[in-house]
């Protein structure tokens, strides 16, 4: 690796907090289990903190970074590496499917925090293209995603998540790992892709958030405002109406989802 010119500041507004924290970062890198010449994607490489480990490791890598400041020097730092390629764009508006020359690849990143949320729904869709995904996120989103039913942080993106992906929380990580420090604490989260239960994703998208929409309320009087018939349905996917929705398993979502999906079509 090169030597770096001088850093530009952390920029607030792209939700750069970067990695200082040789141990965090190792443990990052080591969840991952790269064998030689792996393929793998980096979201928001920064100033390299993770990127260089896994060049170390053998990964052939794809960064990608909104960043225009860091793209040419990330290119030039790691310029020894022949499989080390660093894409300027946002990561919201790529086809990851263009960056994998080599299906399944893995994914890492220590995300901005600002689209931490769409960024995993997102990659929800395009799991098919990993066969693992690491990701460094507020510890707020992590309980949240890793959320069984009947815990009160559950939601709609929990139910995608779990719909998705094999949920494992790998370990917290204090704001003293980061520079600038963020307010929060952070934790690491590895999701493996699944087949989903559910044939319908759109479906399932539409459903979860009408029955989310007012989470203090049952599921019953969430649906039934998108739904005239929604006792009915809840009762024939063996749905107890006066439940919420935080306490619907995965199973009951895949019911629900089958039995409106084979019945009727959801209105406009
Ligand atoms: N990986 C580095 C580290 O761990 O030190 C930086 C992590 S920092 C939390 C998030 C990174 O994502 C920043 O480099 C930021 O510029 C980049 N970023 C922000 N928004 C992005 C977007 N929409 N697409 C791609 N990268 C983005």
């Amino acid at each position: 690796m090169k030597q770096s010119k001088k850093r530009p500041f952390a920029k607030r507004s792209l939700g750069q907090n970067f990695l200082i924290d040789d141990e965090v970062i190792s443990k990052i890198i080591a969840s991952l289990r790269l064998k030689e010449g792996e393929p793998v994607i980096e979201i928001g490489p920064g100033r390299g903190a993770l990127t260089k480990g896994l060049l170390a490791k053998g990964a052939y890598l794809t960064a990608l970074e909104l960043d225009r400041e860091f793209a040419p020097r990330l290119r030039d730092d790691f310029s020894d590496y022949d499989h080390f390629d660093c894409i300027e764009g946002d990561v919201l508006e790529t086809d990851l499917a263009g960056l994998v020359r080599e299906p399944p690849a893995k994914l890492v990143g220590n995300l901005p925090y600002y689209i931490s949320t769409a960024i995993i729904q997102k990659l929800t869709g395009e799991r098919h293209l990993f066969s693992q995904i690491v990701l460094m996120l507020q510890r707020e989103v992590v309980e949240r995603i890793a959320a069984k039913p009947g815990d009160s942080s559950r939601g709609f993106l929990t139910v995608l998540v779990e719909d998705a992906f094999t949920v494992e929380w790998l370990f917290d990580v204090p704001p003293t790992a980061f520079l600038p420090r963020p307010k929060v604490w952070s934790s690491v989260v590895s999701l493996v892709p699944k087949v989903s239960e559910i044939s319908d994703s759109e479906l399932l998208r539409t459903i979860v958030s009408t029955a989310f929409a007012q989470k203090r309320k049952t599921i019953f009087n969430n649906l039934r405002n998108r739904f005239a018939d929604a006792e009915e349905i809840l009762k024939a996917a063996g749905i107890d109406p006066s439940r919420r929705a935080e306490t619907v398993t995965n199973g009951e979502w895949a019911c629900l989802v089958a039995y409106i999906a084979n019945k009727k079509e959801p209105p406009e």
